[in-house]
Parts: structure tokens; sequence; C-alpha cells
């Protein structure tokens, strides 16, 4: 039993994977952001919205994901996963000089 309160995933909306036409025919793909539970932690929300002001930022510094993984010393997926809150930004974002909005 735990007490973080979950709401429905807004990428699989509850059904815990997406259905995409793929080769004529459908394909499901698991949830990645929900783990194919449908649900995910209220605190995924924040993540989102600063995860969009994260690229945001990157596009106004003119990097692309690569290069400004590469100044944050970072992996690119872990860049790419912060800004679309699979994980929280803010434990990728560590630029000395730039402050978190
Ligand atoms: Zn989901």
């Amino acid at each position: 039993m735990t007490n973080e309160r979950r709401v429905e995933c807004p990428d699989c909306l509850g059904k815990g994977g997406i259905s995409k036409d793929y080769m004529g025919g459908h394909l499901t793909m698991d949830c990645r952001r929900c783990g194919k539970t449908g649900r995910i932690p209220v605190v995924m929300f924040e993540w989102i919205a600063k995860g969009k002001s994260l690229t945001g930022m990157r596009q106004n510094m003119d990097r692309s994901l690569r290069e400004m993984a590469k100044q944050m010393g970072i992996e690119p997926l872990a860049l790419h996963d912060a800004e679309h809150g699979y994980v929280d930004p803010t434990s990728v974002w560590d630029l000395p000089g730039w402050e978190f909005p």
C-alpha cells in the first residue's frame, strides 16, 4: 500500500499500451511512461511541464539534443527522457550558471 496518488496516464489514456498504424497493420507498443500500468504518479505532470521548459531552453540556446547532452555531460537518451518527463528533469539539469525556471 502506497499513499502516492496516481492518475490516468496521459500517453496511453490508462490503457497501458499505445497502438500505432504500422506497415498496414496495427502495432501495440507498451507505454513507456506508465510501464503498462495505465497510471502515473501525479508528480510526473510536473516533470512533463519542466521537461517542456527544458526543451524550450535548449532551443533558445540553439543546441541539438545531442549537443546539449554533451555539454551537460550526460547521455542523449537521458536528456531525451528528461525533456519528455519520463524522469525528473531537475535530476539532469546541472549546468553551472543555468537556473531551472
Ligand atoms: Zn501509459
